[in-house]
Formats: C-alpha cells, sequence, structure tokens
C-alpha cells in the first residue's frame, strides 16, 4: 500500500523525532549497501539526524570491491582481438594499473554495455568468431541472472560465451569487518535487495554472535528513516535483533528459485576483495559442470601484473575505518573526473557520493 504525501510526511517527523529522543550517546551505524549510501545522501537524512548519531559507509558497493587484479585481467582479454568484452556500465571508468576499459575501448578495444548478461548471447551467436568474456561483477542480487545466462548458453549451445567471475557474497565480508579489532559498529542498516535472494539465515550471526542489532531496509528516504529509528530503539533497549523493515519485498526464505539457479552453476570460493585481501567463502566461482564457460579456466592469460593504487584509502572506506575526506586525495587529485580510485567512479562508490553532496572539502 503506498502512502499519500500527507502520510509520508507525518511518518517521517515521526521517526525523525523519534530518532532525536532516542540517540542519547553516540552511535555509529553502517550503511553496508551503496544504493543505501546514495539514498542518504540525496534524501538528506545526514542532515535529519543528531550529531550522536553517525553513519559510516560498508563494503556493499560491487564495482569498489573488485580489485584492480580484475580489472587488470579484464583488461588483458579486451587487448586480445579475438575477444569482445561484454561489462556493466560502471566498470568502464574504473581505473586498473595501468589503463582502463574506457582508455582501451578509445584505442579500439572491442568493449561493449551491456544492461543485462543475456545480451552477450545475442553478441555470442552474431560473432561466432569472436570471444565473448561478460564481466561479472555483483552480489547475491545480479549472480542470479549471470547463472541464468550460462544455463542459457548450454541450453542453446553457444561455445563462445565466457564468463570472468567477480561475484561475491555481503555476509562473508560483514564477518571480516567484525572481525578486524579497529571496527566499531552498533548497528548495521542490511542491504534490502541482496537479502532478498538470501533469505535473513546468513545474516542471524550478526545478532547472535555479536550481539549488534540488524536492520534488513529498503531503499526510499523513509525505509531508511525507519531501519535508523529500529536500530536505536534497540541499542537503547540493549537488544541485538535482525529485524525485517523491507517486509513489503524481502520475505524470511529470500528467493529459493534464484538461489536454485545460482547454486546450478556457482559455488563458494575464496575470493579477494579491495581492501580486505581474501575474505574465504564469499566469491562465486562456476562448478566443475560449467567450468567450460569460465573464462579463466578456457581463455588463459599469462601472468598479469597488478598493483593497487597509490595512496588510495579506498579499503579503509569499505571498511567503514575512515570517511572519504580522510583521504588525502579527496577532491584534489581523485575526483570524478579524474579518479583515483574505485570508491570515487561508481555511482554507489561512498568518494563518489561524498564528493558529489558536497560533503567533506
Ligand atoms: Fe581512493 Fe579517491 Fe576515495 Fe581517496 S578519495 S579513497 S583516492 S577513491
Amino acid at each position: 500500500m503506498r502512502l499519500t504525501t500527507e502520510e509520508t510526511a507525518r511518518a517521517a517527523r515521526f521517526f525523525a523525532e523519534g530518532i532525536h529522543r532516542l540517540a542519547s550517546r553516540p552511535v555509529r551505524l553502517m550503511e553496508v549497501c551503496g544504493t543505501h549510501t546514495v539514498s542518504i545522501f540525496r534524501a538528506g537524512i545526514r542532515q535529519l539526524l543528531p550529531p550522536t548519531v553517525e553513519l559510516v559507509s560498508g563494503p556493499g558497493c560491487p564495482v569498489c570491491v573488485t580489485p584492480n587484479e580484475y580489472l587488470d585481467t579484464a583488461i588483458a582479454y579486451s587487448r586480445c582481438s579475438d575477444i569482445i568484452i561484454t561489462t556493466f556500465g560502471d566498470m568502464l571508468k574504473v581505473p586498473g594499473s595501468d589503463s582502463s576499459l574506457m582508455a582501451e575501448k578509445a584505442k579500439g578495444a572491442d568493449i561493449r554495455i551491456v544492461y543485462s548478461p543475456l545480451e552477450s548471447l545475442t553478441i555470442a551467436r552474431e560473432n561466432p568468431n569472436k570471444k565473448i568474456v561478460f564481466l561479472a561483477v555483483g552480489f547475491e542480487t545480479t549472480a542470479p541472472t549471470a547463472a541464468a545466462t550460462v544455463l542459457q548458453a548450454e541450453q542453446q549451445g553457444i561455445t563462445n560465451f565466457f564468463v570472468l567471475s567477480a561475484h561475491k557474497l555481503v555476509p562473508p565480508a560483514l564477518k571480516a569487518i567484525l572481525a578486524e579489532p579497529k571496527t566499531k559498529v552498533d548497528g548495521f542498516l542490511l542491504p534490502g535487495h541482496t537479502v532478498t535472494i538470501s533469505g535473513l539465515e546468513p545474516y542471524y550471526f550478526v545478532t547472535q554472535e555479536h550481539a549488534i542489532p540488524a536492520v534488513v531496509t529498503g531503499f526510499e528516504a523513509l525505509d531508511i528513516l525507519q531501519g535508523v529509528y529500529l536500530l536505536l530503539e534497540q541499542i537503547s533497549t540493549g537488544k541485538a535483533e535482525l529485524v525485517n523493515q523491507y517486509r513489503r519485498v524481502v520475505k524470511p526464505e529470500g528467493n529459493p528459485a534464484a538461489r536454485r539457479i545460482l547454486d546450478k552453476v556457482y559455488q563458494p570460493d575464496n575470493a579477494v576483495w579491495r581492501g580486505f585481501g581474501v575474505i574465504a567463502g564469499s566469491g562465486l566461482a562456476l562448478t566443475a559442470v560449467y567450468q567450460r564457460f569460465d573464462a579463466k579456466a578456457a581463455l588463459p592469460l599469462g601472468k598479469v601484473e597488478s598493483r593497487e593504487p597509490a595512496g588510495c584509502r579506498c579499503g579503509e572506506v569499505l571498511r567503514g575505518l575512515i570517511m572519504p575526506a580522510d583521504c588525502p586525495h579527496f577532491g584534489l587529485s581523485c575526483t570524478p573526473e579524474q579518479p583515483v580510485g574505485a570508491c570515487m567512479v561508481s555511482v554507489e562508490g561512498a568518494c563518489a557520493a561524498w564528493y558529489k553532496y558536497g560533503q567533506g572539502r
């Protein structure tokens, strides 16, 4: 049921007043997802909060957490004359060690932006003499579509389609954050869209093992205000429960049909995250049955040299240890036009959001 404008305003006032009433001591809340970060800025939620409530961004921007090693591999593939790269648009500008996909495209590499991985299959059929490498970047939300694309490629007998998987799972990254001694988080706003697929179960460790409250939160301004309110309500009463604020979309069991497709094609694997290093079981690799679609296995490259951008503190931003403006590059040598690191490129990147909405310097 949609609220009228007047009802929305009344609800927003109720939550904002409640937040001020409950925020009697300093608390640090992590919005795990980049979409939340952007919504928070766009709706001016930071300005509505009392100074005792600090919001810090987390690792939920898929482009940001994809390490240079992956980008450099994609760039190396793009330099092969018999390969067409298909990718979501936000990967294009991310700087690799020495180049970017955009720079390679300008030099003539065949790199095509797709809005769904399924478009890669059309490109594969139209270019039988080329190999199509899809850059599979994203969390639980996007991985099922990539898995469905592999299944379709199999059904249609397409042999020139490959996946370079950088798919990642959110819960292991939260475990890594909570294992970090320097981390101080009093509550988590969990990403509504990934929980739509996974269900609540993978997140109970936050409340049960770490006694930190968590709220699965939607993406409208009112959702986020309510999410913050529900966290503060728990903090003020000493509770630590997993609450589903986004019930109109997220079912406790998630989406078992999407998970079945995912489990058929992918299996958990160790994965490298920018700023974290290797996180056990946090990635998705193609299972042995679908190995022939794995770009790394089917199209081996020589050693690809890689290094992270000098001075970029994106990794610390993603772990919630610093704010973007704490980075000496922020807004000076690093801007969306001339990004040093991935967090300034992606529309969901914390540095890009802070810059765009005029926070920090
Ligand atoms: Fe990296 Fe730029 Fe963000 Fe600094 S401002 S952490 S250099 S992306």
